[in-house]
């Protein structure tokens, strides 16, 4: 890590502001799901036993530079207040006089949240002035939102140019090495599991795969973009008549010197298909039919993914095989789940990036089973992108 971490600031007596990821579901105003908050409380343990005075910030939804009550970080506040055993005070809001004064009144080891960031139009928009209303609450800048990071915000990038020491926390320096892992020392076979809707969506991820990976497993609604470019017949299925020419590109790419490491893409060999991705059930083909759709990759292609899942040293999941919102499609989806989580019992190092396919594994009662679930969907597919995320580039240089 290239970055100063929380480990090398000084935090006794200091005023921390950190940026965490609390954007938490909720229901009926309280937290229903309190993964993210939990996962930031390394950190937040950290300057707390350090004797500092603790300032948390986050964004919750959609609020659109509104106030909003729904959008209120008042039930993630209750409820780290619950995790932690102690009183948490919710400011009014993220800037102004009050929550000035409130702060001016903080002791070593208390702690405030900051009312919801996206309450103002300025942190989305970087807005200079904002940033500098929130670094003045400080003397030390904490980021562990890595769901974040991938966005250049007043919170995530603004601050660090305004407060010397800017560090990663350990929620954002475990995610970088897990991540950082994949793309620079993976132990082989180093298998790639990409699903989801769009070949659009995930394009940027397989291309910087491909000359890392050993092979790259496809499902999900972009199979029958690559099956069409191919001229096989996909039915009615989800396929991206603008994005042909993207798949072929991958097709150049693995039949180029290029692939070193003669990675392959692997296509189902069959397929779940329905008249819609509602019905209460599908058929096992091999060939789509014209007035069906594909919805789930089928018992062979199950069978075969499987296979290769077991015999990785290294997995990188993101994205479901079919439509597993609707649990007559949910199987292969399942199963893939089933087959990391077995790999990584049996001595391989797994990472399933964000989104829906963290959803499934929690489904499926095998999160305990992968060596890191990243907490950041978004964020996640940027990095394995290949691109730089702003909120990580901004913070202080290692020394
Ligand atoms: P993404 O956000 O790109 O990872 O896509 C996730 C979405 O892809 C989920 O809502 C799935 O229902 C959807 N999906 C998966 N397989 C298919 C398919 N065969 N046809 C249409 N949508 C699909």
């Amino acid at each position: 890590m290239n970055k100063l971490t929380i480990d090398e600031v000084s935090l006794q007596n200091k005023r921390v502001l950190m940026r965490v990821d609390f954007n938490v579901p909720l229901d009926g105003g309280k937290v229903t799901d309190d993964t993210r908050i939990r996962a930031a409380l390394p950190s937040i343990h950290k300057v707390l036993k350090s004797g500092g005075k603790l300032i948390l910030m986050s964004h919750l939804g959609r609020p659109k530079g509104q106030r909003a009550e729904k959008y209120s970080l008042k039930p993630a506040a209750e409820q780290l207040s619950q995790l932690l055993g102690k009183s948490v005070t919710l400011a009014p809001d993220c800037v102004g006089t009050e929550t000035e004064d409130l702060v001016g009144k903080m002791q070593n080891g208390d702690v405030v949240v900051l009312e919801n960031l996206r309450f103002h139009a300025e942190e989305e928009a970087n807005d200079a002035e904002f940033a500098r209303k929130l670094a003045a609450l400080a003397d030390v800048y904490i980021n562990d939102a890595f769901g974040a990071a991938h966005r250049a915000h007043a919170s995530t990038e603004g601050v660090t140019h305004i407060i010397s020491q800017s560090a990663a926390g350990y929620l954002m320096e475990k995610e970088l090495r897990s991540l950082g892992t994949l793309l620079a020392d993976p132990a082989r076979p180093f298998i790639a599991i990409i699903g989801g809707a769009k070949i659009s969506g995930k394009i940027d991820v397989i291309r910087n795969l491909l000359p890392r990976v050993d092979a790259i497993l496809v499902g999900g609604g972009m199979v029958y973009t690559f099956l069409r470019s191919k001229g096989v017949e996909t039915g009615k299925s989800l396929v991206e008549e603008d994005k042909m020419s993207v798949a072929q590109a991958v097709y150049d790419f693995l039949g180029s010197v290029q692939n070193r490491n003669n990675a392959e893409l692997v296509l189902p060999d069959d397929h779940v298909v329905a008249a819609s991705i509602d019905a209460a059930a599908g058929k096992n083909v091999e060939e789509i039919p014209a007035d069906l759709l594909g919805v789930d990759i089928g018992p062979k292609a199950i069978a075969r993914y499987q296979g290769l899942i077991a015999s990785a040293r290294t997995i990188f999941w993101n994205g479901p095989m079919g439509v597993f919102e609707n649990g007559a499609f949910a199987k292969g989806t399942m199963s893939v789940a089933a087959a990391v989580a077995k790999a990584t019992d049996n001595g391989g190092f797994s990472v399933v990036g964000g989104g829906d396919s963290v959803s499934a594994l929690m489904k499926s009662g095998l999160s305990g089973h992968i060596s890191h679930i990243s907490t950041g969907g978004g964020a996640s597919l940027e990095f394995m992108s290949g691109k730089a995320l702003p909120g990580v580039e901004a913070l202080t240089p290692a020394s």
